[in-house]
Parts: structure tokens; C-alpha cells; sequence
């Protein structure tokens, strides 16, 4: 990820070098996030807020916003032929946003959208173990078996990999909410898809803590600081 070390962005970005460093932090001339830094070691991000001489150097703000997708609209940045999850955002910095997790063209419900690349890479990381809650109406009947077959893993030839242990809970005959912890393409739809049934709706209700709740379709908040504590 994006992390140098202090000493490193110093010399990259201002004119005094890696070595001048030590003096200047025996100066105490140079403050990290508000805080005076004391070693070189000390790691710099592109959110890290970098003065010298209370001068910044550098700092970005961090993005995270929830966005409830519509049907019809494609998880990218831009395209010509369907509208686009970014052309529903209206934020200043918009264009240095990415999606963390896609959703395809039909499936609705919640996206989330960040700058902070190491942010979404440990949103999608199946390591994070970070639930994606989804509820799932289907052509065919569901039954017992199913919630067996998803908590052992469902078998995708093509990438000769087993799915991990998901969760199924059924809601009624056609209806389920399931909870993964990783996206494989198209997971949701090929898992039933194994039993030969098709997903006809799908929605996310969930990320981990980030939950849609009543974010009317179409429409983006910024994700909470208690639900960006539980992300880390
Ligand atoms: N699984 C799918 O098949 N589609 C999605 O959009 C998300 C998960």
C-alpha cells in the first residue's frame, strides 16, 4: 500500500534529504497529524497531514461514503451506453473515488465508495472475514440443503476454487438472506446456480457494520465514524 516512511517523504518532498531528517526532528520542526514526530521511522500515508515548519506538505482527505445503487446502473467509474454509480455521487472530490465491492447491473442496494485504496482492499480481503449481507429471491423452492451446501462451499469448476463458509438463512420458500465474506464474480447468482436456481432479485443490505438502513435508491451518505471504527 501507499506508506513510506518518514524520512523517505521528506527527502521526496521538500529540499531537505533523508539524512537531514534527524535534525530536524531534534528540532521538533516537523508534525505529524498535530502531533511532533520523533522518529524517522514514523510512518507517512497519503492522509497523514505532513507539516515542516508549519508548512504542509501534504495531506488528502479520506472519502467513504454509502450509496445505494438502483437496478440499471453499472458499478463503474464511467461509461457512454448506461448510467453509472459514480454519475449518481455529487461530492467535491468525486473524481478520486473508487468502489469497494461491485454490484452488478440488476443487483440493488448498498455500495460503498472511498479514495483510501488500503480502506476497500480490507473491505474485499476475505481475511477481514467482513460480512456482505445480501437478501435473494429465487425461481425454485429453497430447502435445508442449501444452507448446508453454502456453510461447506460450493464447488466453481472454472476457477477450480470452493467458496468459503457462507451463511443462508431462509426467509420463506423463495426468499433468503445470505452473507458471504468474499465476492467472487457473479458468487451469489453461480452458488444458486449449482442447485439449478436462479437468483431473480438481489439486494446488499449490508458491509460488514455499513448498513443501507432507509437511504432512499440512488441516494449516498457518508459512512459514520462509529462504522469506520469497526473497519480496521
Ligand atoms: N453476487 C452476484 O452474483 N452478483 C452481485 O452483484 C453480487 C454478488
Amino acid at each position: 500500500p501507499y506508506t513510506t516512511r518518514l524520512d523517505r517523504f521528506i527527502s521526496q518532498n521538500s529540499d531537505c534529504s533523508m539524512a537531514d531528517t534527524r535534525l530536524l526532528l531534534a528540532q521538533r520542526r516537523i508534525v505529524l497529524d498535530g502531533i511532533v514526530a520523533d522518529s524517522v521511522q514514523q510512518a507517512v500515508t497519503k492522509f497523514t497531514r505532513v507539516e515542516l515548519d508549519g508548512v504542509c506538505l501534504q495531506s488528502e482527505q479520506p472519502v467513504y461514503l454509502a450509496l445505494n445503487k438502483p437496478a440499471g446502473v453499472l458499478s463503474a467509474t464511467k461509461d457512454t451506453k448506461h448510467p453509472t454509480i459514480l454519475d449518481l455521487v455529487q461530492h467535491p472530490r468525486k473524481d478520486e473515488l473508487h468502489i469497494a465491492g461491485r454490484l452488478d447491473f440488476n443487483t440493488t442496494g448498498l455500495v460503498l465508495l472511498t479514495n483510501d485504496g488500503a480502506w476497500s482492499r480490507r473491505i474485499s480481503s476475505p481475511q477481514t472475514k467482513l460480512p456482505k449481507t445480501y437478501e435473494v429471491s429465487v425461481s425454485e423452492p429453497l430447502s435445508g440443503e442449501y444452507v448446508a451446501a453454502f456453510q461447506s462451499g460450493i464447488y466453481f469448476a472454472y476457477e477450480g476454487i470452493t467458496t468459503l463458509p457462507a451463511r443462508l438463512e431462509i426467509l420463506s420458500a423463495y426468499r433468503a438472506r445470505l452473507s458471504l465474506v468474499e465476492g467472487k464474480y457473479h458468487q451469489v447468482k453461480r452458488m444458486f446456480g449449482a442447485f439449478q436456481n436462479k437468483v431473480l432479485a438481489l439486494h446488499r443490505v449490508s458491509v460488514g457494520p455499513v448498513c443501507l438502513g432507509d437511504l432512499e435508491p440512488g441516494a449516498a451518505r457518508p459512512v459514520g465514524a462509529s462504522e469506520l471504527a469497526e473497519i480496521s
